[in-house]
């Protein structure tokens, strides 16, 4: 069995990290020994609990699912990085423009000493082959002046077409970023965001905020007996549930490994509790399946803790309650909502 303990230096973790990669026969490439990394220092809990579960499953990773683990939980650490190229990108792009615009001023303003010298040679007393040396170089400026100006439309152009597409890929990375890729809900940061969105929206209008905290019911067996991919569809199950049967208003997010949670705003504490429990009955109705033979595995239960928003308390607190509240339901049966 693995040791599992987050004690230790990046260096005691770098070595269990080899060590383990090492035991599990894995190469040792970059990815993989982030993915061990991560687990031995304890830097994403997510891929701690669902690299835990494996490990008390089968004794260690096989390829596959440490690739499977590098996807859903450090791909986003990679996208945060794709962030920082992106910006740089974005600054060099606009001091390419301020260059670009600096050299147009110091042209347009060459160009004008060169009007105003013309205008000088006109005023005073010139023969005609004077006039007509002083319009050839006035129109031979002038000809340089609109290729310059053309130029430099093309590279403002340009320029205008980079950004665009940087801060399109911006926009994808953040929505990234929000979500969690195994359910394809919001993630814990998602939530975090519209927890205080909603927390303001209902404050302002005097109306009711309450809160779902759920939790799966016994996931631990379910993981043991069936194995962690069959876990995993347990989660995506539990997930689409939800989405299809919440209010477009309503937010949902994957709280922690198998915890989800729920803002109703515009609800009081009671309609919540109805809500979690048709939410339950309808889960009820749901059986697993075995994706490839179809065969049924039975169905899962969710236990779930309701409380409403106090006016200006701190949303730390709405949230310990939920929690208290859940765990409540768990202590009292489980498959039940308990409000606080
Ligand atoms: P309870 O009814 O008290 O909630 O019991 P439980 O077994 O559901 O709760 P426990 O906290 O003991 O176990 C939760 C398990 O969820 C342990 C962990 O291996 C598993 N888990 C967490 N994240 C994932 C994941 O992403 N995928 C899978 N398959 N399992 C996960
Ligand atoms: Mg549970
Ligand atoms: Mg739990």
């Amino acid at each position: 069995m693995i040791d599992k303990s987050p004690k230790g230096t990046p260096e005691t973790w770098a070595n269990q990290a080899m060590k383990h990669l090492q035991e599990d026969g894995l190469e040792p490439s970059p990815d993989n020994f982030a993915v061990y990394y991560a687990f031995y220092a304890d830097t994403n809990p997510n891929l701690k609990m669902a690299m835990g579960a494996l490990i008390d499953q089968y004794g260690g990773l096989s390829q596959q699912q440490c690739t499977e683990l590098f996807l859903a939980h450090l791909s986003l650490e990679a996208e945060n990085k794709m962030l920082q190229t992106s910006s740089k990108s974005i600054s060099d792009e606009i001091q390419n423009v301020m260059g670009v615009l600096e050299k147009s001023n110091q042209d347009s303003t060459e160009f004008n000493q060169t009007l105003n010298s013309f205008s000088g040679t006109l005023q005073s007393n010139v023969s005609l082959d004077q006039i007509r040396s002083a319009v050839s170089r006035v129109a031979n400026e002038t000809r340089i002046m609109a290729e310059q100006n053309q130029r430099l439309q093309a590279q403002l152009a340009h320029s205008t077409q980079e950004l665009t597409e940087m801060r399109y890929n911006l926009d994808e990375v953040r929505k990234a970023s929000l979500v969690d890729p195994l359910t394809n809900i919001g993630n814990r940061k998602h939530f975090d965001i519209e927890l205080v969105r909603t927390v303001a929206e209902c404050e302002e209008n005097n109306a009711p905020l309450s809160m779902l905290m759920c939790d799966i019911d016994h996931f631990k067996k379910f993981n043991d007996t069936y194995g962690h991919l069959i876990g995993d569809e347990v989660l995506k199950l539990v997930a689409k549930t939800l989405i299809e049967n919440l209010k477009g208003r309503d937010v949902i997010a994957r709280y922690g490994g198998e915890e989800f949670v729920i803002l109703l705003p515009h609800t009081s504490v009671q309609d919540a509790e109805r809500v979690g429990n048709q939410l339950r009955s309808i889960l009820a109705t749901k059986q697993v399946r075995r994706r490839r033979t179809n065969e049924m595995l039975g169905v899962v239960t969710i236990s779930l803790g309701a409380t409403q928003y106090v006016s200006k308390e701190d949303t730390d607190s709405f949230i310990d309650r939920a929690d208290t509240a859940l765990y409540d339901a768990k202590q009292t049966g489980r498959n039940k909502v308990v409000c606080r």
